[in-house]
Formats: C-alpha cells, sequence, structure tokens
C-alpha cells in the first residue's frame, strides 16, 4: 500500500511504518517495531517498524528493474539526476540538521557542515562524471565503463546524511541503482532525507530505502544474486562478515571502517594553534568519529607545555546540548555506546594511563542523558588498549616520542589505517613525515576536506575509496569491445 512517507507524530512520539521501494512509500512487510530514543534524555521520541527479508527482496527487484533502463543512461541524464538530487537535498538541509541533532546527539557546529558536505556530494560526483571518459578508443579496441549493477549501500548512524548522499551520488554517477540500509539508529534521519530525496523526481526503482537490522536487512542484501555490489561503512567485524558472505555471490565491495588515527605533532609546531587543532581532530563528531584523531603524538621535550596547552584548551570542549551552537560535544548516540567509552577509560586507567582531564562518568548536570566526559589521557604506550582499539568517543590518548623516525613509527603501528594529522611549522618537513604515513588520507595542519580526494583506508580500516572519481570508479566495470 502506497502512502505520503511522511512522519506522524502523537503526543510527541513520531511514527514510521513505511520503506521505499520502487518510488513510493509503502507499508512494511516486517512487523518488529523500535523506539528510538533521544540521547540528550534517555526518552523515546518515535516508533519505527523495521523491515524484512521480504520488503528487502521487493526493494532489489525494484532496483533490478530500474537498472534494465538505468544502467544504459546517458551522462548527460545521470547529471540532470544529480542536479536535481542536489537541488532536493538542498532545500532540506535545515531539517536534515535538525534530525542529526535530535536523533543522534550531533552537535550543530558539526551537524550542518557534515549535512552540507552530503548534499555537496551530488555536484561533486556530477563533475567526476563530466570529467571521466566513459569510452575510451584505440585501434579496434573500445572500452567503456559499465555500471557493476545493482548496488546494496550499508550505514552507520554516526554521519547518516554524508554516507546516503555520498554513496548514492557515486552509484548514480555511475549508472547503477540501489538499495540503502541505514542503521536503525538513524530512522528519523533517514526518513527526512528519502522524504527529501523523493521530490528529485527520480525514474522509479532507482532509489530503494529499507531500514532494518544488519542481520536481517543487510544480510540478505549481502547475499542476494541480483545485488552486485555492497558499499559499506561501518564496523571491522561486520565488513569483514560482507566479505565473506558476499564471496559466494562474487559482490564488489567498498568498505569504509574504522581508524585509530595518528596526529603527529612536530617539535617545530606552535602550540597556540596545534593543540586546538589536535583537540579538534580528536573531539569531532563528539569522538565518534572514524577519522577521530585519537592518538597524539607529541615530542618528549615538549611533553610539559603540551600538556599545560592541553588543559587551558580543553575548557573550548563543553559539553551539553547539541542544538547549542557553542556546544562542541555532545551525547554519545546511545547507553550501549555510552558504557562503551566508560569502559575504555576504566581500562585506560587499569592500564597505568594518567588522566590529565574528564575520566568516568557524566559530566555534573548531565546526568540524565548519554553524556561522557571528554577525556584525555597522559603516560600512555602505544601497545596499551586505548591506543590500539577503536573508542568511538571522546578519549584522546598523548604518546610522547623521542625522533621524528620513532614518531612516525608509532603512527604505523596500528592496525588501522584511515585518516592521519601532521602539525608542524617546517611545511616541507610536514610533507615529509605525511608522506610516510599508511593511511588514506593525511592533512597537514587541521582538519580539512576535499570531495574530491579518495577517502578510505589502508589496513583494517577497509578496502576501496569514496570521493568524486574514486568513488564512482568503485560502482564501474570495464568492457572492452575488440574487432577482428
Ligand atoms: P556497525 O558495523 O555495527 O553497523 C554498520 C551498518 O551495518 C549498520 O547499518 C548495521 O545495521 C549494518 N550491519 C550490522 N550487521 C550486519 C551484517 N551482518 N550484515 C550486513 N550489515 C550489517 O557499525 P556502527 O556501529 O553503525 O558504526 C560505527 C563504526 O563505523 C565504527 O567502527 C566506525 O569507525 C565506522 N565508520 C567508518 C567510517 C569510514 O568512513 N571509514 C565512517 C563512519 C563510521
Amino acid at each position: 500500500m502506497a502512502t505520503t512517507g511522511k512522519i506522524t507524530e502523537r503526543d510527541g512520539i513520531k511514527t514510521i511504518t513505511t520503506h521505499y521501494i520502487d518510488g513510493a512509500f509503502v507499508e512494511s512487510h516486517g512487523r518488529e517495531v523500535i523506539d528510538v530514543i533521544k540521547p540528550t534524555n534517555g526518552k523515546v521520541i518515535a516508533r519505527v517498524t523495521l523491515a524484512d527479508e521480504e520488503d528487502t527482496r521487493l526493494a532489489i527487484a525494484a532496483a533490478k528493474r530500474a537498472f534494465a533502463t538505468y544502467g544504459r543512461s546517458a551522462k548527460e541524464e545521470r547529471a540532470k539526476i544529480l542536479r536535481r538530487l542536489h537541488e532536493a537535498a538542498s532545500a532540506r538541509i535545515d531539517d536534515l540538521t535538525a534530525a542529526m541533532v535530535e536523533e543522534y546527539g550531533g552537535v550543530v557546529q558539526f551537524a550542518r557542515p557534515i549535512v552540507e558536505s552530503g548534499v555537496n556530494a551530488f555536484l561533486a560526483s556530477e563533475k567526476a562524471l563530466q570529467d571521466l571518459p566513459l569510452t575510451r578508443s584505440w585501434g579496434k579496441t573500445t572500452v567503456t565503463l559499465e555500471p557493476v549493477g545493482v548496488a546494496g549501500l550499508i550505514t552507520a548512524w554516526n554521519a547518516n546524511a554524508l554516507f546516503i548522499c555520498l554513496k548514492l551520488a557515486s552509484a548514480v554517477a555511475a549508472g547503477c541503482t540501489v538499495v540503502l540500509k541505514p542503521s536503525e539508529l538513524s530512522s528519523l534521519q533517514t526518513r527526512v532525507m528519502v522524504e527529501a530525496l523523493h521530490e528529485a523526481d527520480l525514474p522509479k526503482g532507482l532509489l530503494n530505502v529499507v531500514t532494518g537490522l544488519g542481520n536481517i536487512v543487510g544480510t540478505e542484501l549481502t547475499r542476494n544474486p541480483d545485488v552486485a555490489k555492497i558499499s559499506f561503512t561501518g564496523s571491522v567485524g561486520v565488513g569483514e562478515s560482507i566479505m565473506r558472505d558476499g564471496a559466494a555471490t562474487m559482490k564488489r565491495v567498498t568498505l569504509e571502517l574504522g581508524g585509530k588515527s595518528p596526529t603527529i605533532l612536530l617539535d617545530d609546531a606552535a602550540l597556540d594553534k596545534a593543540i586546538p587543532a589536535a583537540l579538534v581532530l580528536a573531539f569531532m563528531n563528539s569522538g565518534q568519529a572514524c577519522a577521530a584523531g585519537a592518538r597524539l603524538l607529541v615530542p618528549k621535550s615538549r611533553l610539559d607545555e603540551v600538556k599545560r596547552s592541553i588543559r587551558t584548551v580543553m575548557r573550548v570542549f563543553t559539553v551539553g546540548d547539541p542544538a547549542d551552537p557553542k556546544t562542541a560535544i555532545g551525547p554519545m548516540v546511545s547507553q550501549k555506546q555510552y558504557e562503551r567509552v566508560q569502559s575504555y577509560i576504566r581500562k585506560g586507567i587499569e592500564e597505568g594511563a594518567e588522566v590529565l582531564a574528564g575520566g568516568e562518568g557524566h559530566p555534573e548536570g548531565l546526568e540524565a542523558g548519554y553524556f561522557v566526559k571528554p577525556t584525555v589521557f597522559v603516560n600512555v604506550k602505544n601497545d596499551m588498549t586505548i591506543a590500539q582499539e577503536e573508542i568511538f568517543g571522546p578519549v584522546l590518548c598523548v604518546i610522547a616520542y623521542d625522533t621524528e623516525e620513532d614518531a612516525i613509527r608509532i603512527a604505523n603501528d596500528s592496525k588501522y589505517g584511515l585518516h592521519a594529522s601532521v602539525l608542524g611549522t617546517d611545511l616541507e618537513r610536514a610533507r615529509r613525515v605525511a608522506s610516510q604515513i599508511r593511511a588514506g588520507r593525511v592533512v597537514i595542519n587541521g582538519m580539512t576536506d576535499d570531495p574530491q580526494a579518495p577517502w578510505g583506508g589502508f589496513k583494517y580500516s577497509g578496502v576501496g575509496r569514496e570521493y568524486g572519481r574514486y568513488g564512482m570508479e568503485a560502482f564501474l566495470e570495464t568492457r572492452a569491445i575488440l574487432e577482428a
């Protein structure tokens, strides 16, 4: 049964009972209902009916039908669709930001730019599409870049709007049709996004969205032979299972996984700029960021100075209401995530690290929600659990090093290799250090972005790349036609 898809609300509780399949909002076949909890106070704000395997199969079938036509679309048609998607999503930036603040607890000073960068991904993909020749010929040989087929997009909860737009933009540019499975923790945010994208008047079946559990909807997508590719953002454990389960149907996979990113502070760094930059990297998105600079490597000769500077700058990293533009750090997404962060703080203390700021428990006056104290550990050794495992919360490990070579060795001594940063005054030296880091992206002197630069990890941080041309290529196959 088709409906408008609008979220209904009664007694302050929102309800969603539909999925987006074949261009329409349809009632869920799955019957399981989950509560959506507001992370600032632990109260139920919505009830969402989750998709099951049957909903997922309907969505895949719709995407397969649409691929028969859209898979043969010309560049200009795809470009037009990307522009329409951009326009449709742009119209709802305020609503998308508000949903991220309410459901996820993202601070507005981070949520808004992250939503904007998602929305801009449509134009970035259009540029990548215009710049990439889809046909190359020489002699009697012609090589074309063909869409891989129906793509399953599986996303994490910490930057929902960005992940959806980024993956959808690359898939659409490549000529793929998609079935999106967002995290169930992002149900409200996803619905606002889908309402927005519905206005782009897409060909039916190009975009299908089924919100459900990973072990139900995610598994169906991963195993279904009609899905050619999975583009996944999430944890290493689930990434491994997607690779393993996907092998049976020879799935192409892009896996955007975890990180334990190093920030190397060189001994010529100006601390008045470098420490605020390092703390922004560490605490971005309340520390629930795959790219968070969770390990700060500091020259031993400057350790005392750095500690003093961190203590001072920490005052700016206020915790509180994420809707307040002055708040730097919001709550964790869920009780589970709150407990995970607490357990790592305890572990750090047990392992002998020293708490310079923060520590266990709720910040004073913020006992109701999933707020944690932004925590900085010093005297951390790189082989400690808190320096090796991804915490996914506002916990920074300060690790001392002797020489530049030592810093590079420590930075690379991690199973992860997603993101890194180098802070220093001598740019040539900073570049030299950056070029020795085994990570998919290294930023110099502060967090920055480029929608055409690849994003993705070395080692356990994943397989493949997203953004711009690199993201689009991940949804393409080459076909060569040779004449005798
Ligand atoms: P998660 O792996 O638990 O879940 C991610 C998605 O996978 C969700 O939609 C979930 O429902 C689904 N899923 C769960 N089990 C599945 C299964 N068996 N088959 C298919 N899908 C399944 O991760 P999360 O807790 O949502 O997100 C946090 C993780 O994501 C962190 O490790 C973080 O580093 C990572 N992350 C990586 C990037 C990146 O760009 N590299 C960005 C953000 C987050």
